[in-house]
């Protein structure tokens, strides 16, 4: 056990100004099932440990606005997977979220939290006597010469190959979401295409927040692809697993015509994927399954397999294209 001291912060203020009292080792806490967890396992050894649980005001959720969506960063995953206006409106947003762990922890995890969990790579959560330059920079990697199973096929580098595991992130990245944060130099905005930054040599640094950056809400513009979307998770068993290839699409149709498309995939990349090459390949043209199957190809492009991961590239291809196909039969039901 690690000692470490606890603050529970009322406003944005308090908090920021806690993670600057604290030092480099601390650490936000919300729903605490990435944190907790992985203090459990000695891989996060904050020495001060912020709540931000009772701050007001970011646990909105409002999906009634003509330009946006808006989901307090404090939303819990239940209360936004069920969301009417999403189930209804946005599936691909509802599915990727019930789609994720399991009813308890999403009843506990946040929305802002979710986007932050860092890899499932059993080489970085298993500690030592394992190398990881995501846990101990300069360490090495050592899935590389390891078990690659469940390892990137997409963005990985000689340095760190871990895949980035949330699949809240993967529909958001599809639907240009943006996240709105503050911290002690002021308030922005950053894309969520944005955030999370790929290993090439500093894999310990997942993202572009500075240390006392707070998420305090994440919108995503509201769109007419929306009807016509999916959130596909293919896993080794039906619930409660990480994905080994997932894809968020989003279609608008003209009859059997794409007008426009989006698509990003998951569980194959070290961040959130987003495949422009593949959604531009489909516009303008009749959607059927050998036009699905080539942006399938088109979205895996560049992929490098390892020693066991090669049949994910596959799965990949094949999980969009049919993901592509249930978009384009919900559109037609509507
Ligand atoms: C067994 C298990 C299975 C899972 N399966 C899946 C799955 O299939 N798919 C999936 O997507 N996820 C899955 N998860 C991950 C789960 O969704 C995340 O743990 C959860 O969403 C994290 O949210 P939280 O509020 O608990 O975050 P916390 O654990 O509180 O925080 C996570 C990280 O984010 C930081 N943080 C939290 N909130 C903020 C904020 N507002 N601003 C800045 N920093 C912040 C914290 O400092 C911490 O570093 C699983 C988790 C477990 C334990």
């Amino acid at each position: 056990m690690h000692p470490f001291t606890y603050t529970k912060a009322n406003t944005a203020t308090e908090a920021i100004e806690a993670v600057a009292a604290g030092g480099p080792g601390t650490r936000y806490l919300a729903g605490g099932t990435t944190l907790y967890d992985l203090m459990k396992l000695n891989v996060e050894t904050p020495t001060h440990v912020v709540d931000v649980t009772g701050l007001s005001g970011m646990r909105e959720i409002n999906t009634s606005g003509d330009r946006e969506l808006v989901f307090g960063a404090l939303a819990r995953m239940s209360d936004v997977a069920r969301d009417p206006k999403i189930v209804s409106d946005y599936p691909l947003l509802s599915e990727s979220l019930w789609r994720a762990a399991s009813e308890q922890l999403r009843n506990m995890a946040t929305v802002g939290g979710n986007l932050l969990q860092r890899t499932r790579c059993a080489y970085f959560r298993f500690g030592e006597p394992f190398a990881c330059n995501k846990r101990n920079p300069g360490s090495g990697c050592a899935a590389q010469e390891g078990i690659d199973r469940g390892h990137a096929v997409l963005g990985g580098s000689t340095s760190c190959i871990a895949v980035y595991p949330s699949d809240w992130a993967i529909a958001l990245v599809a639907f240009d979401a943006e996240v709105d944060v503050v911290g002690s130099k002021g308030q922005r905005t950053i894309p969520l295409n944005n955030l999370h930054r790929e290993p090439g040599t500093t894999p310990h640094i997942e993202t572009v927040l500075e240390p006392d950056e707070l998420i305090t809400r994440i919108r995503v513009p509201v769109t007419p692809l929306g009807w016509a979307s999916t959130y596909l998770k293919i896993r080794d068993r039906e619930s409660y697993a990480f994905a080994l290839a997932s894809a968020a699409v989003g279609l608008e149709m003209d009859g059997d015509t794409v007008r426009d498309a989006r698509i990003a995939i998951g569980g194959l990349a070290t961040r959130p994927w987003r495949t422009r090459e593949a959604e531009q390949s489909l516009i303008g043209q009749r959607l059927t399954p050998e036009t699905a199957r080539k942006a399938g190809d088109l979205a895996l492009k560049g992929a490098k397999a390892g020693h066991m991961n090669g049949f994910r590239i596959e799965l990949g291809a094949r999980t969009v294209a049919e993901a592509l196909m249930i978009a384009k039969q919900r559109g037609l039901a509507r």
